[in-house]
């Protein structure tokens, strides 16, 4: 397919503004201004308008293809709560509304989602208090070792290290040393689970808190929880839960019945709102009463005659950790996913997320190493070690997959497992859809056995097959459209 680009041709236009009857003026400095006329593509309307369609078609979403991208819960969401985002009394808003006196009143409704929200997460995750600030997952983490942070400052204890399993999403890691921590890891055990007794070796009065992903980035939901709780809270450490995959538990556990005191959720994960391409997201923070001081300003707060206001005298708060009230948009379609699908709709969703990833991963089973084999939550991690004798490695699989229609699975992730295929089906998707994955992945498994040498090719159905990665990413040309003088 052709750039923009290469597809203009001099003096075409789409769109003829009229001769200005004013002389030109520019406040602009010399040095700032353009030496070469912009490049802009000289083409029609029509070649816009086709140009973008053909390109919209070319992009992967879950709304035109199965997408079983593991960890990263690319589910379908329902249309309406798009509807509900774009309604004017929410999206005409002007976030400053709510803090005047006399706009308070106004803002009624958008401070009802908020309290609200808090009210329906501490409820399905068993916390007290939640904060909607933070703007993804890992903004949600890095939240929640600031408000783990404030807790032993505050109680004078001088704490150096976070302990994190060597399974954790890289982003666990980071938010903790981010947030000052030195970080202790700790391996995985032969079933799929942080060693235990490696953490009681470990652990030490210095260790602020344990972060935990359960079920971990494997799949599997860690039935040890309650005695690791024990013995962090012994050395008065917190218990973090990475709460990304909640569609795995909802309805069905709380994170807070297990021990721990604080925790993010994905809201673009488990509540609607597609996760990909790097936004938009919202990742709200739940604490267990006694860190509650210490969240992001401003609260939600209602008086003795039920109306709601922002309150902004906490003097314990860490402040804000993003601008107003967080990514509100993506909030408010969560509240209208909780709304619609309810107490029982919302645990089907877990049971049908972990029934669709434990089909997959029976059927497949004969064809792909399972490094990590018991039943497992709402994702299933296949290594492809069999075809790599054959010289087939996981990216030539994925390659494969997008010829055929599919987006890969997450690869290559988690990095404990070598040659990583995590596929995450999710409970929206038939099982018609599952076994058209299962069969092209088992077409895989035999071409790499018959003909290994053909996937060196793949992908052919896209514009470009196979780019230099490293070479894509580090040398973008930014200068293109700005060189000034
Ligand atoms: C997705 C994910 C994160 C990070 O969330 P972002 O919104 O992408 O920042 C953290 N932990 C786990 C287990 C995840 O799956």
């Amino acid at each position: 397919m052709q750039l923009i680009f290469e597809q203009s041709v001099p003096g075409r236009q789409g769109f003829k503004m009229p001769v200005s009857d004013v002389p030109a003026k520019t406040q602009i400095a010399d040095r700032y201004r353009r030496i070469k006329e912009c490049a802009w593509p000289q083409v029609s309307e029509l070649e816009v308008v086709r140009h973008f369609t053909k390109l919209s078609q070319l992009n992967f979403s879950v709304d035109s293809i199965f997408y079983p991208l593991g960890s990263c819960t690319m589910k379908y969401n329902p249309k309406f709560t798009e509807a509900v985002a774009r309604l004017p009394g929410f999206a005409d808003l002007h976030p400053l509304l709510a803090q005047l006196s006399d706009g308070e009143s106004l803002a009624q409704g958008a401070l009802k989602v908020l309290y609200d929200m808090d009210r329906f997460l501490s409820e399905i995750t068993g916390m007290d208090d939640f904060t909607m600030q933070p703007l993804a997952g890992a903004h949600g983490e890095l939240t929640g070792v600031m408000l783990i942070a404030a807790y032993h400052k505050a109680k004078g204890n001088k704490k150096k290290y976070i302990i994190i399993p060597d399974s954790a999403h890289g982003t666990n890691p980071a938010s903790a040393a981010t947030a000052g921590y030195d970080i202790i890891s700790i391996p995985t055990k032969k079933d799929g689970t942080m060693d235990v007794e490696i953490l009681k070796k470990k652990l030490n009065p210095d260790v602020a808190a344990v972060m935990l992903t359960c079920p971990d980035t494997l799949g599997i939901f860690n039935s040890d929880i309650d005695k690791i709780a024990e013995m962090v809270h012994n050395v008065d450490g917190l218990m973090y839960y990475d709460g990304a995959n909640l569609n795995a538990i909802l309805g069905r556990c709380r994170p807070g019945d297990l021990g721990f005191d604080v925790i993010h959720i994905n809201l673009h994960k488990t509540f609607a709102t597609p996760h990909g391409g790097g936004g938009p997201g919202a990742g709200p923070v739940g604490v267990k009463k006694r860190l509650s001081k210490y969240l992001p300003i401003s609260r939600v707060v209602q008086r003795p005659n039920k109306t709601l206001f922002l309150d902004y005298d906490c003097p314990d708060s860490i402040g804000y950790t993003s601008s107003f009230y967080g990514n509100f948009a993506v909030i408010l379609k969560a509240y209208a996913y909780i709304l619609l699908l309810g107490k029982d709709g919302l645990t089907e969703t877990s049971n049908h997320a972990v029934l669709n990833a434990n089909y997959i991963m029976h059927r497949l089973k004969k064809y792909f190493t399972v490094p990590y084999e018991r039943t497992c939550m709402h994702e299933c991690v296949f290594s492809a070690a069999q075809q790599v004798e054959k010289g087939v490695h996981a990216i030539d699989i994925a390659k494969f997959l997008i010829d055929q229609g599919i987006h890969p699975p997450t690869v290559y992730f988690p990095m404990i497992v070598k040659e990583a295929m995590m596929v995450e089906p999710t409970e929206t998707e038939s099982k018609q859809a599952m076994d058209r994955f299962i069969d092209c992945m088992i077409k895989a498994a035999d071409l790499a056995q018959r003909n290994p040498s053909m996937f060196k090719d793949l992908p052919i159905t896209t514009p470009i097959s196979r780019p230099d990665e490293t070479k894509a990413a580090r040398d973008v040309d930014c200068n293109f459209f700005f060189d000034t003088k």
